[in-house]
């Protein structure tokens, strides 16, 4: 068996099973053909898991769904001490230790025995079976077990998840993801606040044949989020319009807020609720603050920057432990990376900016038809 423990998402009061079958739901997707069920506050996942390679790829599967606070491979036993008590001699057996210690919760209060008998009593067990010693401060194996509604679990090892929230228990949100580092950390953050991530990226067909390092960063990104849309919108036509008529310093602002009104009309027909980009405050000439009013002005929908507060170096680290680090920093030009100007504004006006916008010769409706839809799926 597998005890899966959520942590958030224990408080929602109401809302709780909600939570909990966008979880379940979740760990169906990812695990494929088992069986999941809740049990008194936690999830299980039947079945044996005995060989060493199939642990490993549940584990590495499981600590990628968001709103699993941790998880075990556990021995099931009937709610009968003298079960327990044999499943945890088995369990301890498998390990190497000279100290130990028993950690009972029990979820189930009509299970006769309190947590600290059920610890004395496996403890004597082990103690006097096995001849260990009993170290509660700092022992070498801790024996966990669970008491839930009709049986109790036994493991040694709680393997932690990323936390947050279930995919699917927020609601939809459109994410600018460029070929960068930040944007699909900005992505990650939302999938694990809950939220289903569409993905919407610009490139320029005429530089790009094809925006494969893309589709291989949304791959990734669908570890986590199980499934996803992504949208690719050719943008060449759109920036020689822009060229032709914005001075260079302010056309990264310009192009920023097309791609804002783009992110809108596809967030309406998606049913999102708000655009996701991955800027940082200050990092780059485009992200002063005033420059971000001037961008972010042309969306009608809320704009959020998951990372506006975060370092380079902490954007850097969470994005090679999410693993999309390594295809970020794959040379590619997307329509941003050529003709960035040698002395872009850093203070843009709104009032300039929207004048700017309105001689540009643009038609989203016609850009969204040159629009490539692609579905990813983990399985
Ligand atoms: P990133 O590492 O995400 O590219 P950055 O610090 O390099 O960010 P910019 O390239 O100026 O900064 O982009 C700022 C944000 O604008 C990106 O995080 C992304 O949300 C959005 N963006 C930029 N280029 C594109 C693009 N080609 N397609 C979609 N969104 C984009
Ligand atoms: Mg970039």
């Amino acid at each position: 068996m597998i005890v899966i423990h959520y942590g958030e998402i224990g408080v929602k009061g109401r809302n709780r099973v909600m939570f909990e079958n966008a979880l379940v739901r979740n760990i169906r997707k990812a695990l494929g053909d088992v069986v999941v069920r809740k049990e008194h506050g936690r999830i299980i996942v039947e079945g044996d898991v005995e060989e060493k390679e199939e642990k490993e790829a549940i584990t590495e599967r499981l600590q990628k769904i968001p709103g699993i606070e941790n998880f075990s491979f556990a021995v099931e036993t009937g709610l009968d001490i003298e079960e327990i008590k044999r499943a945890a001699i088995m369990v301890a057996k498998q390990e190497k230790f000279k100290t130990f210690k028993v950690a009972t919760k029990r979820a189930n209060k009509n299970f006769p025995l309190s947590s600290m008998k059920v610890n004395e009593e496996v403890g004597r067990e082990i103690k006097e079976g096995m001849g260990k010693d009993v170290d509660l401060s700092n022992p070498d194996l801790t024996i966990f077990i669970e008491i839930g509604g009709e049986n109790a679990y036994i493991s040694t090892k709680k393997i932690p998840g990323i936390g947050g929230l279930p995919v699917g228990s927020q609601g939809n949100v459109v994410a600018l993801l460029s070929g960068g580092i930040d944007s699909p950390v900005a992505s990650y953050f939302m999938m694990k606040r809950g939220c289903r991530v569409i993905f919407l990226h610009f490139y320029n067909e005429n530089l790009v044949s094809s925006p494969a390092k893309v589709e291989e960063i949304v791959k990734k990104l669908t570890e986590y989020q199980l499934e996803a849309k992504a949208y690719f919108v050719p943008f060449g036509e759109l920036q020689y319009a822009v060229i032709s008529s914005v001075p260079s310093r302010y056309r990264m602002i310009v192009y920023r807020r097309v791609m804002a009104r783009v992110a809108n009309e596809i967030a309406t027909k998606e049913k999102a609720h708000a655009i996701i980009t991955g800027d940082s405050m200050g990092q780059v000439a485009s992200q002063t603050i005033e420059n971000l009013r001037c961008i972010y002005d042309a969306s009608f929908l809320p704009v959020l920057p998951p990372l506006i507060g975060m370092d380079k170096r902490e954007i850097v680290e969470m994005a090679k432990k999410i693993g999309t680090y390594d295809i970020s920093i794959r040379t590619y030009d997307d329509c941003c990376s050529f003709m960035v100007a040698k002395h872009p504004a850093t203070r843009a006006n709104v009032d300039k900016i929207r004048e700017m916008e309105d001689n540009v010769d643009y038609d989203i409706a016609r850009m969204l038809e040159g629009a490539v839809v692609r579905k990813f799926s983990i399985r």
